[in-house]
């Protein structure tokens, strides 16, 4: 086994909980931890994983955890807020940083991360979504490696490993469960609540991403994260709705044979591949059993009745800050959904209509990506 050092970055949500599963099972060792409110549950971390660093980002929940580690005979250093973050993030001892937060607040520390020199097991596909460039720029100049934790990225990763081969690469069959609402039209979809769009038939995880799964923004964001992940040109990156989520995700080369992954539908699979990459070792997560699994079904994705889908689309199409528009739209129109303030439809017409809204440019900066995101909010809650 080989002992290695992890930073982990939204430690308390799904993807954090189930890597601190497989860092517990590769006897890794932890050195920072970061939570955004959950300090119970972080608390409970501490006591299991003794990092050297942990960092609260809420401002009242860090006061709170300042309490709860005076309790502590030997507390680990307190850091606090955004600037916490990204310290940690950047801190020479971190090792591998894996980012599990969610959202475009996600992105310093991935950046933080790469230019400090770690390479980034990569759950936060806000990041490459919102800053694609710079991060792409920044992997290249620090000589870093991006290891994608995302299932279908994942997936796609583990079959280019043969370099020989992935040089013929044509395209990517990104593959997508469709999400609770699939087959369903748009008249149907006027009413459905959160509690509806909560119900992932095949994976548990946070509330953003589940309701990104029920409108495809999810499947969206991952086309524009292949995108930069693989350096590829959009149209070579095909979404496939495969229902039951047991294909991961395929590659297809320029001899048209076509590769795929498999494996149940488990989180702690491609956590695991971006940490122990390129070893592997026993997992944490069940094998798949055939003699249950009676088919394996194919269908297209209905980008007329989710529009979110078509906006990611139009959004990489267009280039420079359209994505990160689109994500900002997105990530302010389901918390308002999240709020019962607006309806399902709503998001899709919002993400639509910020995309429409401007050319967005060709090359940006970090500031840039933080103004247009702030515009994309202040787009949606305009049109309330
Ligand atoms: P969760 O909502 O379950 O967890 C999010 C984590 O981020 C929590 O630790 C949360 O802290 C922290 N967080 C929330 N807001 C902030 C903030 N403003 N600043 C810093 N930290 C913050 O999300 P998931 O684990 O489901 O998803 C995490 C990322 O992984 C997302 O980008 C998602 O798209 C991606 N992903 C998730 C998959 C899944 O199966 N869940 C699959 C593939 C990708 P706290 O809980 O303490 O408030
Ligand atoms: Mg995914």
């Amino acid at each position: 086994m080989i002992q290695k050092t992890v930073t982990l970055l939204g430690c308390t949500g799904s993807i954090g909980t189930q890597s601190l599963d497989v860092i517990k099972m590769q006897g890794y060792r932890v050195f920072g931890l970061a939570a955004h409110t959950r300090v119970e549950l972080l608390m409970e971390q501490i006591q299991q994983f003794h990092p050297q660093v942990i960092v609260v980002t809420d401002s009242t929940a860090a006061e709170k955890m300042q309490t709860l580690l005076d309790g502590l005979s030997n507390p680990p250093k307190l850091w606090k807020g955004k600037e916490g973050l990204i310290q940690l993030a950047s801190h020479p001892d971190a090792g591998i940083v894996l980012n599990a937060v969610v959202g475009i607040a996600g992105l310093g520390a991935t950046l933080a991360a790469i230019e400090s020199g770690h390479d980034v097991a990569l759950a936060n596909k806000e990041s490459l979504v919102t800053g694609g460039s710079l991060v792409v720029e920044a992997v290249k100049k620090h000589g870093v490696h991006l290891l994608p934790v995302d299932s279908e990225h994942s997936a796609i990763f583990q079959c280019l490993q043969d370099a020989h081969s992935a040089k013929t690469l044509e395209k990517v069959l990104l593959t997508a469960s469709g999400g609770p609402f699939f087959g369903k039209k748009r008249e149907e979809l006027e009413g459905m609540t959160k509690a509806d769009a909560l119900k992932h038939p095949n994976w548990a995880m946070g509330a953003k991403i589940t309701i990104d799964s029920s409108t495809l923004m999810n499947k969206g964001l991952e086309l524009i994260e292949a995108v930069w992940l693989f350096d590829l040109p959009p149209e070579k990156v095909e979404v496939v709705v495969q229902r039951q989520s047991i294909i991961h995700s395929m590659v297809q080369f320029s001899d048209k044979s076509i590769l795929a992954q498999l494996g149940v539908p488990d989180m702690r699979i491609p956590i695991q591949y971006a940490l122990t990459w390129p070893d592997r070792f026993p997992s944490p997560a069940p094998e798949l059993d055939f003699s249950t699994l009676k088919q394996i079904t194919f269908d297209t994705a209905d980008e007329e009745t989710f529009r979110c889908l078509a906006a990611c689309k139009k959004a990489i199409a267009k280039g420079g800050l359209a994505p990160c528009a689109a994500n900002g739209a997105n990530e302010e129109a389901v918390k308002l959904f999240l709020e019962d303030k607006i309806g399902f439809l709503d998001i899709g017409r919002l993400v639509e209509g910020v995309v429409d809204s401007d050319s967005f440019g060709k090359s940006y900066t970090l500031a840039d990506v933080y103004d247009c995101d702030r515009m994309a909010r202040e787009y949606v809650r305009s049109q309330l």
